[in-house]
């Protein structure tokens, strides 16, 4: 289920439940009385899910309420599925994996962890400000908002032969943590294995720390792929992490195999990994990756002109794309990511990196006009997009 159908459930669960807790208020019952204490919780936000309360109660309009909050913007939501759902940050949902850990898609595919800037959307500072009122940002505020992302980042899910999914994340920037939060449990992905790095900002590795809940609790350790010059910044920026015999004896942290790579093809469990090296500002570099044709570069400035071919046949492009009007030092705008599209040719493109005025279901309005004007199958991706690949 997609979080836009998640608000539609929420807006007629919580008319419901409001009408219904007037209801229960006025109820004599101890049953009802318990209803009603845990409601009144709900009505301040903050409160977790009651298991009793879930399984006791059907509403007439709902098949089975079971109550979650998302707690960073105390919006209470309701899933209508059989699964107990009782923590979130954001969204906890439809578990895809069955008992012995194998997705049901029985294809690869690609779940987008993050589609924003470095700063996040809602900015903060959007919020905060009292004498202008940014729409994007407070529209992002609410629940399943598509204009809500964090730092760029996208989850690989590798089908091989036998049905497994191999899960190979591009980036873990600063705000990894909740990304996983929201999308690991709602997608039912566990391990990690592997960890593709694009460059060494810190909303592209400013998550590595986090890595120690998976090799912690869930796996020994994660390979990690990064360039010799981005392990050299991360062995100031994570030293502890790159050379772990400074680490306090008895500390865990992340256990990260590092494995040096060149802008040359490399292999990830079998699957062949095409580096796209691009600029990402005057001077500095940053690499996108083709596996099969599917091409994803989400810091760029300029593509230098030998990556070109390593882009030809393109079925899906993944295109920075930061804001409507004109590129950055270090970003794509719009109009120069367009270009590259009609340059590249690929049959379809999602954008991504994008800033806060860039207001999801406007800049989709005008990009479908270019389907029909010139072909351009072109929309903006979203934190939490789930698409299929073939690989
Ligand atoms: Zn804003
Ligand atoms: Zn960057």
């Amino acid at each position: 289920m997609q979080p836009v159908l998640h608000m539609r459930a929420c807006a007629s669960w919580i008319m419901h439940c409001s009408m219904h807790k007037m209801a229960l208020l006025h109820s004599p019952s101890s049953l009802h009385l318990h209803s009603a204490r845990h409601l009144s919780s709900v009505s301040r936000g903050g409160f977790l899910a009651s298991r009793s309360w879930s399984r006791r109660h059907h509403h007439r309009n709902i098949r089975v309420c079971s109550l979650r909050v998302q707690a960073d913007a105390g919006t209470v939501i309701s899933e209508p599925t059989q699964v107990e759902a009782e923590f979130v940050d954001g969204v906890l949902g439809l578990q895809q994996m069955s008992a012995d850990g194998r997705s049901k898609q029985k294809t690869s595919e690609l779940i987008f962890l993050g589609t924003g800037t470095s700063e996040g959307i809602p900015r903060v500072s959007c919020l905060t400000n009292p004498d202008k009122k940014c729409p994007v940002c407070w529209a992002a505020t609410k629940l399943g908002n598509r204009n809500r992302r964090r730092n760029t980042s996208v989850l690989l899910r590798y089908c091989v032969p036998d049905g497994h999914h191999l899960n190979i994340l591009v980036d873990a920037g600063k705000f990894f943590y909740h990304s996983a939060l929201q999308w690991f449990p709602y997608y039912g992905i566990r391990n990690l294995d592997a960890v593709i790095i694009t460059h060494s900002h810190a909303d592209a590795n400013g998550g590595l720390d986090d890595l120690r809940d998976w090799t912690n609790n869930v796996q020994a350790t994660i390979p990690i792929y990064v360039t010799s010059r981005d392990l050299q910044v991360m062995s100031k920026s994570h030293y502890y992490l790159v050379d772990t015999s400074v680490v306090t004896k008895g500390t865990a942290v992340s256990k990260l195999q590092f494995q040096e790579i060149t802008e040359e093809p490399f292999f990830v469990h079998g699957l062949k990994v095409v580096p796209l090296p691009v600029w990402h500002g005057p001077g500095y570099r940053s690499l996108g990756f083709r596996v099969g044709n599917i091409c994803y570069i989400s810091d760029v400035s300029e593509i230098p002109a030998e990556t070109y071919p390593l882009l030809e046949n393109c079925d899906l492009l993944i295109l920075d794309a930061l804001r409507p009007d004109h590129s950055s030092t270090t970003h794509f705008g719009m109009p120069q990511a367009l270009e590259e599209v009609r340059k590249i040719h690929p049959k379809q493109t999602l954008f991504t990196g994008m800033m806060h005025t860039m207001d999801h279901d406007e800049i989709n309005g005008q990009l479908a006009h270019l389907l029909d004007s010139e072909g351009l199958d072109i929309q903006l991706s979203y934190d939490g997009m789930q698409i299929a690949i073939d690989l």
